[in-house]
């Protein structure tokens, strides 16, 4: 069965985030490790790592996702902030590693006035200084609109040019995708999202699907997700982008606008009627 689950939180507490997983009927989740905006990351005292492992075992919630803090920008003009980042990134990936997740997704950063070379080669020194992993394995993620990450041909271009032993592959967005001008509600979006993949990299190479509708037009370059079904990809588009067989048994994870648990159950239900059409 093709895992499915949403990003939970870890507000009160990290096991809360096990505690939302299991409620929602999911068999899969993702979490961040503190809030995404600042620079303070917390310890974990070992009591709290190993519950929270336990109780995952238990639970069998597989894979684990940890998804990086927003402030990291490996290519910035400012020097501090690519040593803060360069410090941030590597205490993220030891943190993930050692609550045994097994992948760590992180957004790259763009910058319109730097070269395509110089911005791999500083994401490629940043990635470098992170000491060998247990099994943790990081994932770079497609985004909106980027020279660099948008375009499916980039990203995989990307990811060789700053491959370390411990990047592992991709994750697809798909309101990132449809942003960026892949139109999977129509066939020639669902084709060319098929040719490049196979033509610039492999469909092994994906690990994870975030699995988010769109509030803006494709091609509108604008990261702004909404709830599956209620966006410009619609219950078609998901229809049309889960029907690709290759992507029949990767994790997929939602990060749909949440005031409420009840918000992801909703969505969590509606990609369970596209899975269960899909299957039928
Ligand atoms: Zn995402
Ligand atoms: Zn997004």
């Amino acid at each position: 069965m093709q895992p499915l689950g949403v990003h939970t939180s870890i507000k009160s507490s990290l096991l809360n985030s096990i505690e939302e997983a299991v409620e929602l009927g999911c068999n899969t989740f993702q979490i961040f490790l503190h809030s995404p905006q600042v620079w303070q990351i917390p310890e974990f005292d070992d009591t709290t790592t190993e519950e929270f492992k336990k109780q995952r075992k238990l639970n069998k919630l597989n894979p684990l996702f940890v998804h990086s803090s927003y402030l990291i920008n490996l290519i910035s003009s400012n020097p501090k902030t690519i040593n803060s980042s360069k410090y941030l990134l590597k205490r993220e990936v030891m943190a993930a590693d050692n609550l045994e997740a097994d992948y760590y997704v992180i957004h790259l950063k763009d910058n319109k006035d730097m070269e395509k070379n110089e911005i791999f080669k500083k994401t490629f020194e940043g990635f470098n200084r992170i000491e060998d992993l247990k099994g943790c394995k990081i994932l770079i993620e497609n985004t909106a609109k980027s020279k660099i990450t948008a375009n499916i041909t980039d990203l995989f271009e990307t990811y060789e040019k700053v491959k370390t032993e411990n990047i592992g592959g991709i994750c697809i967005d798909t309101c990132h995708l449809f942003a960026a001008g892949y139109d999977i509600t129509k066939d020639e979006g669902i084709k060319r999202f098929i040719d490049e993949v196979q033509a610039y990299g492999d469909f092994s190479l994906i690990k994870l699907i975030h699995l988010n509708d769109s509030k803006a037009q494709v091609g509108a370059g604008i990261d702004r997700h909404e709830h599956i079904g209620k966006g410009y990809i619609g219950m078609e588009g998901f229809l049309n982008f889960l029907s690709i067989k290759e992507l029949s048994h990767i994790p997929l994870i939602l990060e749909t606008p949440k005031k409420r648990l009840e918000d992801d159950r909703k969505n969590l239900n509606q990609v369970r009627k596209i899975l269960k059409k899909l299957r039928s």
